[in-house]
């Protein structure tokens, strides 16, 4: 299938590793030129070199949570590259705790880091995306914004509130030639899976996979594909959203 994203400009963020990292390859394999950003500077050198070898990469060491990234990578993703088609919105997931347990810190602190920090990546590529005429947001959340995951209480629902947001903000935009969908990972084989301590049994999706999925959520075959929350969890969730 030909995905149309040969020479469009993609920005990934938290994509030194895991699922931020498997989506920028995806892209680049594609053909898309990818900024990438992450706050370890090893990882996301090392990512660097295996982007460079199918495509150009801007690399840029940065904490996408702070208030005033999100502008300064889609500035520097549009100096570097004279446009911004694609955003793979990412970010690091809350740590574990339940409902009852949490304080008002990790509350804000997940909000911020999964809710808000999505919201702003988007606002900032938006006007990027209407000068093209074109463009294609994939938010990259869980599948606990369809099936809640008891020990995950902040990630559920930052996402959940993100999930909300992105519903009516792909209807405001669709008219654009702008898609916004979210991605919705179970358990794939990452770093986060593997300090989440889940039982050997668990079934583990393949993140290379889970990235060309977020490769098609931004093509353009899937132009009419938007506002969609695409479970990517091998039937984990037992609901029938
Ligand atoms: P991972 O393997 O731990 O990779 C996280 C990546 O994000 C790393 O490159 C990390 O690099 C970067 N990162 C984390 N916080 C960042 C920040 N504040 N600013 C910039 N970069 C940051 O995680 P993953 O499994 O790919 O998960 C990605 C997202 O999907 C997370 O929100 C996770 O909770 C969610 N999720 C994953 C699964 C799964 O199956 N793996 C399932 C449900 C939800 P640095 O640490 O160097 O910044």
């Amino acid at each position: 299938m030909e995905l149309g994203l040969s020479g469009k400009v993609a920005l990934v963020t938290a994509a030194s590793k895991g699922l931020g990292r498997a989506s920028a390859l995806a892209l680049a394999t594609e053909g898309a030129r990818v900024a990438i950003c992450a706050r370890g500077e090893e990882a996301l050198r090392e990512a660097e070199a295996e982007l460079s070898a199918h495509t150009q990469v801007l690399a840029v060491v940065a904490d996408v949570t702070q208030a005033e990234v999100p502008r300064q990578l889609v500035d520097a993703t549009v100096e570097r590259f004279g446009a911004l088609d694609v955003l793979v919105a990412n970010a690091g997931g809350p740590p574990p705790g339940r409902s009852l347990e949490v304080d008002d810190e990790a509350i804000h602190a997940a909000l911020d880091a999964n809710f808000v920090t999505s919201v702003r990546l988007v606002r900032e590529a938006l006007p990027h995306m209407r000068t093209g005429g074109w463009g294609r947001v994939c938010l990259i959340t869980s599948s606990s914004i369809k099936q809640p995951i008891p020990t995950l209480a902040m990630s559920n629902s930052a996402r959940s509130a993100l999930w909300s947001w992105a519903k009516t903000a792909a209807a405001d935009v669709f008219g654009e030639g702008i898609t916004l969908n979210l991605a919705c990972p179970g358990t794939h084989a990452t770093d986060r899976m593997r300090q989440l301590g889940l039982p050997e049994t668990t079934p583990m999706g393949d993140p290379a996979d889970f990235g060309r999925i977020v490769a098609f959520l931004c093509s353009e075959p899937a132009a009419f594909v938007s506002g969609a929350a695409l479970s990517v969890d091998g039937a984990r969730s037992l609901c029938l959203l």
